[in-house]
Parts: structure tokens; sequence; C-alpha cells
């Protein structure tokens, strides 16, 4: 058994991540008086919320008129019928009030002439469930919205007296005999030293896991470390398949340029000059869901009419606009286009190409965040002291595909809701369980296990082969022959893991050590993905499936629930929410509103 000596701290919660899910959850267990740590493995504003560009989803009606069950209805329609539809509901109902508290706690949003918050049009944004034109729903600071919101709930954590643990980077999780989480085991990078958290309440806030994927539009840290250490606890990931390819990622770099460049009025066309989009989507065009986007660039490329010298990409207009709106709105995009792509977006067109950019699936949880492990006789069973928000997590509001600016919503929605039912759950007056010894020298067995191998495969070898796989064999199109090639060749990688190479063995600033158990994360994420991918036999948002090319609601609007086990994953299903929270008569959605209908725009 591996010896680590460590430091323990005693905490009512402790949120592991610092991005917008994980520091609105802090801030408000902090605000409530509960103690409260937030750990996270970079600096809590160089999480990859900064990175979020477009903006927050919410029916505030500052530029027409919104309602929100226009939003939740858009929502509903949008996860392609997938998503939890209590869940939703909360989403769209609670989004007003999640975006005023943002500016009370002081975002500086961008403003209209008479000073409300600015609101731009985003793909699947409509009025009128759906009949009726686009709406301007997603709040913006510019397009620096993510960085914005960061700063703000970092300051305002700060005032409340949360306490950060920042360069910690959580190996797992500690669970007591009977299945309840309480607290986790942590490296410090900077010094070396091991650290383990006790804690009534855990929240995992750690972000997606696009680096399973080898161009991705999210930061290098988005790894699933959370879905890692909720996997080797023995708990379930949910809807895994559902991978969101952005429409609109730079050609070759895989940066980002937000939808919100075709919001303020860009659009696509292809080697043509064609704007294709009307032909496919001719009510919404280019203001279309995403997966819809994305499919119709992928079939553009495929029929010959792609762009650049290999039709291998597709071009995204801006020079139409006044240069004084793309200084004003789009400063960011702007500069992003001329230092990845050396295009100067007033004159000249964006070379662009889908790029994973979302994981809907995630931590199952109801829309308290409380973490879900599905059993037959109750498919809504909460595992005792764990939370999961944000991209980590799984609701499921997205469903299927998550309509652009519906993220940021979530982070904030669910992080404050967490925070509501940790302060009814959480007694601050009792004292802390005592730490389940043994699980924590398992996680320092598995710590050093990594540390010390001495296998043939280098980690990034091994990173590589994962990401190129998940590329080829999980994409935009999926088919039976690719998918279960896929299965196999991630099988095989995944066995490799014990073949690992590891060739620094310090403690300090271990980069190695750290890519490490980084990979060890995010195959756990990237096996789930593709095996549920094979078993899902039909097509449903992001998930496009050419010989099974139709949604089938009757069989397969249930969500994918996997047990991962080193390169096993074991599936079960369990069923979709149906029932909205409030009725109709009490001012909710008509149940015939929501009801599933083909999806088209
Ligand atoms: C380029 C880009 C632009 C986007 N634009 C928009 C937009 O305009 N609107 C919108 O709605 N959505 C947008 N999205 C999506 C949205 O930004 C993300 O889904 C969201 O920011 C995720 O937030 P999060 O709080 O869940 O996680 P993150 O912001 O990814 O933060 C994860 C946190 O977890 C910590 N962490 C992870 N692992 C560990 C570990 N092992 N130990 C300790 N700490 C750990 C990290 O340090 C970090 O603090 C965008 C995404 C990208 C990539």
């Amino acid at each position: 058994m591996a010896a680590y000596e460590y430091e323990t701290h005693e905490y009512d919660v402790v949120v592991v991540g610092a991005g917008g899910a994980g520091l609105r959850a802090t801030l408000g267990m902090a605000e409530q008086g509960l103690r409260t740590a937030c750990v996270t493995k970079v600096f809590p504003t160089r999480s990859h919320t900064v990175a979020a560009q477009g903006g927050i989803a919410a029916s505030l009606s500052n530029m027409g008129p919104d309602h929100w069950q226009w939003h939740m209805f858009d929502t509903v329609k949008g996860s392609d019928y997938l998503g939890d539809t209590d869940a939703m509901e909360y989403l769209a109902r609670e989004a007003p009030k999640a975006v005023y508290e943002l500016e009370h706690y002081g975002v500086p949003f961008s403003r209209t002439e008479e000073g409300k918050i600015y609101q731009r049009p985003f793909g699947g944004h409509t009025t009128e469930f759906g009949e009726g034109p686009a709406v301007q729903r997603t709040c913006a600071a510019a397009d620096r919205t993510g960085h914005a919101i960061l700063h703000t709930l970092y300051g305002q954590s700060l005032k409340n007296n949360a306490e950060f643990y920042v360069e910690y980077f959580a190996i797992d999780l500690v669970m007591s005999d009977d299945g309840a989480c309480t607290g986790v085991v942590c490296w410090k990078l900077d010094d070396g030293t091991m650290h383990v958290f006790n804690a009534k309440m855990v929240v995992l806030a750690t972000g997606g896991y696009g680096r399973a994927y080898f161009s991705a539009t999210s930061a290098h840290t988005c790894t699933g470390d959370g879905n890692g250490m909720v996997a080797r606890a023995g708990l379930p990931l949910q809807d895994m398949e559902f991978v969101q390819f952005h429409p609109t990622g730079i050609y070759g770099a895989g940066c980002l340029i937000t939808e919100g460049a075709r919001g303020e009025g860009g659009y696509l066309t292809n080697s043509e000059g064609e704007r294709f989009m009307e032909r496919y989507a001719p009510q919404y065009k280019d203001l279309a869901p995403r997966d819809y986007v994305s499919r119709s660039m992928t079939m553009e490329i495929r029929e010959g009419r792609g762009v650049g010298p290999e039709g291998d990409h597709i071009h995204l207009n801006l020079s139409h606009l006044p240069a004084e709106a793309l200084a004003e709105r789009l400063p960011g995009i702007s500069e992003s286009a001329r230092i990845f792509a050396g295009v100067d977006v007033t004159k000249e067109p964006i070379p662009v190409l889908p790029t994973v950019h979302y994981n809907m699936g995630g931590i199952p949880t109801n829309y308290w965040g409380e973490v879900l492990s599905p059993t037959k006789s109750d498919p809504n069973a909460v595992v005792p002291g764990l939370m999961a928000v944000g991209e980590a997590a799984c609701a499921s509001v997205h469903g299927a595909n998550r309509l652009g600016s519906n993220s940021l919503i979530d982070l904030v929605v669910f992080g404050r809701a967490a925070a509501i039912r940790a302060g009814k759950v959480v007694d601050p007056e009792t004292s802390n369980a005592p730490l389940n010894t043994a699980s924590v020298d398992k996680a320092f067995d598995r710590f050093d296990g990594l540390r010390h191998a001495k296998g043939t495969v280098p980690t990034a070898e091994l990173r590589l082969e994962m990401q190129k796989t998940m590329q080829s064999d999980a994409a935009v199109f999926r088919a039976s022959k690719t998918l279960a090639e896929g299965v196999e060749k991630m099988t095989a990688i995944a066995g490799k893991m014990d073949d690992l190479s590891v060739t620094d063995r310090s403690l300090v600033w271990n980069s190695d050590l750290m890519e490490t158990l980084e990979l060890a994360n995010l195959m756990p994420n990237a096996m789930a993905t593709i095996v549920g991918a094979e078993a899902r036999h039909e097509s449903r948002g992001a998930h496009a499936h050419e010989d099974y090319d139709k949604r089938d609601d009757k069989n397969w609007r249930v969500h994918t629930i996997a047990h991962v086990d080193g390169p096993k994953v074991t599936l079960s299903y369990r069923d979709v929410i149906k029932d909205p929270l409030t009725t109709e008569k009490e001012g909710g959605i008509a149940l015939k509103k929501i009801a599933p209908k083909a999806r088209t725009f």
C-alpha cells in the first residue's frame, strides 16, 4: 500500500471546480453561512467558462416580447425530446431571476439605448412556440460574457468568505461503506503535498471532456475529471453519446467563432457562394440549432461544395456588417479570426468547420443538482453527500442537443439550485462523519500506481490515439460499421492504460503525472461515449446515425446509463421525465405543446 502523508480539512461543503457552475454554487453556499471550500486545478478565472463568448439565455423581453414558456418550448424541442421536462421548466423559469442576480452582483452586461441588458438572437431560440420569428434572448457582455461572469462571481465568493484552494488537483472521491460521499482526495500541484477534504456535501463542477477528441473548442483542461471520479466510485454517467459539434470552429485551429456572429447577421456560404442554410432550414436559416447546422455543413462538404483547396470547409461571412458593429459587438472574435485564420473579418470570410464543443451527457442529477444512482426500483435514487453542476452534470436540460447560450444559464441556475438545496440538507451544527480511510488509501494507491507506471506507452501517445479514434469514429455522422470499429479500437486503447509509461516521478509541478491522471479521467468518458453511441439505434439531436436515420420515440426516448469499469462499459436505460413542474392551469406550459413532433426549422 502506498503511504502518503496528508493534511485533513473539514468543511460543510467542498466544491470541486471554479468555472461558472462551481463559483455560482460556492457563492450560494457561502452566502448562507455554510463553511465552503472551492478546490480548483487552475486559477478560478482561467476555467474554460472564461472563453464563453456569445452569452446567456433568459426571457427578459428587453428587445421584444418573450416568455419563459417560449424558452422552455425551444429547450424541449432543441433537446430533441430527450431532456427531463421538470428540469427544463426549472431552467427557463428561473433564468431571468438568475440573470438579474448576476447583474446585481456586478456583471457588466452590454446595454440597450434605454440602459437595459442587451440581448441578441441565437440558434433555436424562437417566439410563439416555434411558430414566430427568432427572438433576441441571449444576454451578452460584448463577446466576452463568460469572462465577465467568472470575474464577478469570483470576487463575490471571496467577499462572502469562501475559501479557495487553487492549483489543487482532485484525484478521487472519498466514499463511505454505505455509498455516501464524504470528501475528496487532492494533490497540491506546486509543492507536492497531499490534502483530504472532509465535507458533508461534495459538489462536482469540473466541466466537460472535449479533450477526448482531437479537435475541440474547449481548453486543454477540459478532461472530464469529475466524470472519471464518479465512474471510479461505481456510479453511472448518463447520455454520453451526445456530443455537440459547434458549426463554426476556425478551420485548422479549432478555436471558436461564437454563434453570436450569426446572431448579429453573419451567414455561411459554400464554394458556389450560396447561402445554403436557406435550403436546409427555410425559416431560421443560419440560426437553426447547432446539430442541424453542423450536419448541413457536413453534407455540403461531402457533396463537393466545400471551400478551400481541399474543398473541406465552409465560409462564415461577416464583412457585410458595419465595421462599427463588429468592433462593438464582436471584438474578441474579430481578433481570433485575425490571429488564428489570418483573416480581416471586415473584408474576408472566416474558414470554419464543425468542431467538438460541448458534452450534453455527464453525471446524472435531479434539478437540485443531487447526483442520481438509478436502480430498477427507484430511477431517481439520490447519492447522499454528492452533487454535480455545470457541464459535468446531466440534469438533463440539454437532452440530445444543447441550444447556444443555454449552458451559461444552466451553470448559474443549477449552481444556485444546488446551494438552495444544500441550505436545506446540510446542517452546519452537526460534526462531519469520520473519513473512511480505506477509501482514502484506495485513491493514493491508484495515484501511486500511475506515478510509478513503468510500461511502454507514453501518456501523450495514448492520448493522441484516443483523440484520433473518437474524432473519426464518433463524429457528426455515425454508422454501425464505424461505431463497431470504434468500440473495438477504444477498448484496446483503454486496455493500454495498464501499460503506461510515466518518466517523471516527482510530486512538484509534475505535468507528466497530471496529464496521466487527466488521461485516466478522459478514458471512461470516451468509452461511455462510443459504447453508448453504438448501442443507440436511432438518430436524435447530436447523435446522427446513418443506418438508423429516424428518431424512435417508442424505443429510444430514454436516457443511457453507463457504468464504466476500465475498458468495460455496462449500459442500462432510464425513462425521460415527461411531466413539467406546473400544469397549464397553474400557468405552466400545455402538455400538447411539448409533445414530441418532427424537428424542422
Ligand atoms: C470556447 C467556448 C465558448 C463558449 N461559449 C458559450 C456561450 O457563449 N454561451 C453558453 O451558454 N455556453 C458557451 N460555452 C459552453 C460553456 O462555456 C461551458 O459549458 C461552461 O463554461 C462550463 O462551465 P463549468 O463551470 O461547468 O466548467 P469549466 O468552466 O470548464 O470549469 C471547470 C472547473 O473545474 C476545475 N477542475 C476540473 N478538474 C479538476 C480536478 N481534477 N481538480 C480540481 N479542479 C478541477 C477547473 O480548474 C475549473 O475551475 C462555450 C464553451 C466554449 C469551449
